[in-house]
């Protein structure tokens, strides 16, 4: 028998006429059904990201309108309530963000620092004039109010170790002492350690006894470390 010549030939001719038939119309009736389908459900939708929202990891870089409507009117609500205030954090300027006052610093003397800054803690000033009972406004010392400003700034009662604060932190206004990193942090580690506020003398008995057992070199310990 001859051999074909394949190229000769459209294989279409060389199969069984219902094999050929069967596979046109499968192929074929496959793609009508999506056509069909695609008509009667219209459009897909195509997913985008959303215009407004920044890839993760990234800081957004355009505000949108209300983002910038919502930022000015809480200024102006935060500014219209500190003109009476006398607390340290209504007198830090508006552009200044107060979050780098707080990190690396202990969580006790974060703490504290928050409270100086608010003056929201438990000095006898703060605690008569929220109605505690028992409580006298008045400082030790005897003067009429027990505040921040007049423990960091002029009591007698702490004078002693002033001195240790002016030399950290500088001899500034009481503002400044708490509005800059390395000044507000010592300034909380300083109020930590004078005892007055009850909250943290669990935390400063700690750091106490975390300075007597450090010792300059551990280099055993270090080295394990990296293994
Ligand atoms: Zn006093």
């Amino acid at each position: 028998m001859k051999a074909l010549n394949l190229e000769r030939y459209p294989l279409r001719l060389l199969l069984p006429e219902e094999k050929v038939r069967r596979r046109g119309k499968g192929r074929g009736g496959d793609r009508a059904h999506l056509v069909e389908r695609a008509e009667r459900e219209g459009p897909r939708r195509v997913r985008r990201p959303r215009a407004n929202r920044a890839p993760p990891g990234r800081p957004q870089k355009e505000k949108s309108t209300i983002d910038e409507w919502a930022e000015l009117e809480w200024q102006k609500r935060w500014l219209l309530k500190a003109r009476k205030r006398k607390a340290t954090t209504w007198k830090t300027p508006w552009t200044q963000s107060p979050l780098k006052l707080y990190s690396d610093t202990p969580k006790h003397q974060a703490s504290a620092l928050f409270l100086l800054r608010t003056e929201v803690l438990g000095l006898n000033g703060w605690l008569a004039s929220i109605n505690v009972p028992g409580i006298d406004p008045n400082c030790g010392c005897g003067w009429p109010t027990q505040t921040v400003h007049h423990v960091l700034m002029f009591c007698p009662l702490h004078t002693a170790r002033r001195a240790e604060l002016v030399s950290r932190a500088g001899p500034e206004e009481m503002e400044r002492m708490l509005s800059t990193p390395e000044r507000a942090q010592a300034t909380a580690r300083w109020f930590v350690q004078q005892g007055i506020l009850q909250q943290f003398n669990l935390a400063k008995e700690i750091e106490e006894e975390e300075a007597e057992d450090q010792t300059p070199f551990q280099p055993l310990e270090a080295e394990q470390d990296f293994l």
